[in-house]
């Protein structure tokens, strides 16, 4: 028989290093009297981070939702922009708060990030960009969207905020695109409490993104552009710096327990875990598997419900489809015969617990349970 867990298991926890780091951070804040506004920690974070992400322009945020807006802002995007359905409301959301009628297009069924066929097909007059998202950290076919970004000449913008120190041979995935959204909120593998950042191409588009976040404030008596507060402060900094620490650590622990639910539900009829594709270091963000009603003998939805009642709550991540809220429904390019592959995705995708102290015995009793709603129909 298998024993509910005392305490509830959530889908992640985030990295809390030693109290002690953080107010030995502190104190030397105390000491400048510098809060926000690029100060020391500030400036060591954006450093530290455009070596860990291996890209050549970084610049910091409050959050990842104002960052995107940020970009989208500098990339002057308008009309339509070209994105999927499958991600979390951050992603429409930041193209409708900028006047931009998002259109959607549907997924690749083994990556689940846009199908480049699909989004070529959604491409109209007034289509000035495509903005995608690396989903549970595995990367888009980034050739195949640069090359139709070229063809039409689009812009190309990611987000980038389950991929956090994804590289493809070598290549921070920051680097593809013209930029790259990151977020670091506290759910996230990397995080600040709240935070994000946006990794672009060149010098000239980071200081026009470097503008927007600060009200478009070029010196004391110059106000060059309608810009927006997006500053990340130095608390915030001095949280990331410290939780940078940790991630290495980090890593190799979910790389394991990683490795520990692709052993024990890999096999399982029904049961299908994300790819991992050649060339590609992933994240270790997030445990994503599918369920096929049809061969593992449960829906998702049993699955979660049990799951629920051993005090194991894992996430319908993404359900339901950006496409079927309130706000979008009605666009031509949300109904569901024109986003088939998502609408399976979202009604079979589960996220499991994976974070670094999530012990072994732990992700062996989940996975017990799993196996024990597959067998009770098989
Ligand atoms: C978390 C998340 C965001 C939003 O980032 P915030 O930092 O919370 O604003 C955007 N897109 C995706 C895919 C996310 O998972």
């Amino acid at each position: 028989m298998i024993r509910p867990f005392s305490e509830p298991i959530y889908v992640t926890r985030p990295i809390l290093p030693p109290v002690a780091d953080i107010t030995a951070r502190l104190e030397q804040i105390w000491s400048t009297q510098w809060l926000t506004n690029a100060g020391p920690q500030h400036e060591e974070l954006e450093g530290a981070l455009r070596r860990y992400l291996n890209v050549d322009q970084l610049s910091l945020f409050t959050n990842g939702t104002i960052a995107l807006l940020c970009a989208i802002r500098a990339l002057e995007l308008s009309g339509e922009v070209i994105t999927t359905p499958f991600t979390f409301p951050a992603t429409p959301h930041a193209l409708a708060w900028s006047g931009i009628t998002p259109v959607f297009a549907d997924i690749d069924p083994v990556r689940l990030t846009l199908d480049p066929a699909k989004v070529e097909e959604r491409i109209t007059p007034k289509t000035t960009g495509i903005l995608a998202v690396h989903v549970y950290g595995v990367p888009c076919d980034v050739e195949a969207l640069a090359a139709i970004a070229a063809k039409y000449r689009l812009r190309l913008l990611y987000d980038g905020a389950h991929a956090f120190g994804v590289r493809i041979r070598g290549t921070g995935i920051g680097s593809y695109g013209d930029a790259t959204m990151f977020s670091f909120h506290a759910t996230k593998l990397f995080h600040t409490g709240e935070g994000g950042a946006i990794s672009c191409a060149t010098p000239e588009l980071r200081h026009r993104i470097d503008r927007l976040k600060n009200f478009g404030i070029a010196d004391q008596e110059t106000v060059e552009c309608v810009g927006i507060n997006g500053k990340m402060s130095e608390l915030q900094a001095a949280l990331g710096l410290a939780v940078l620490e940790h991630m290495h650590a980090e890593t190799n622990r979910r790389r394991s327990v990683l490795g520990l639910y692709a052993k024990r539900l890999g096999a399982l009829p029904g049961i299908t875990l994300m790819p991992e594709l050649h060339g590609v270091e992933s994240s270790y963000q997030y445990c994503a598997v599918r369920i096929d009603q049809s061969l593992f003998g449960a829906s998702r939805d049993e699955l979660h419900r049990t799951l629920k009642t051993f005090n194991v709550f894992a996430r319908k991540y993404f359900y339901p489809l950006c496409s079927d809220y309130p706000s979008y429904r009605e666009l031509p390019s949300a109904s569901p015969e024109c986003v088939p592959v998502a609408r399976a995705a979202a009604s079979q995708v589960l996220c499991l617990p994976l974070y670094g102290s999530l012990g072994d015995d732990a992700v062996h009793t989940i996975c017990d349970i799993v196996q024990s709603v597959s067998s009770v129909r098989t």
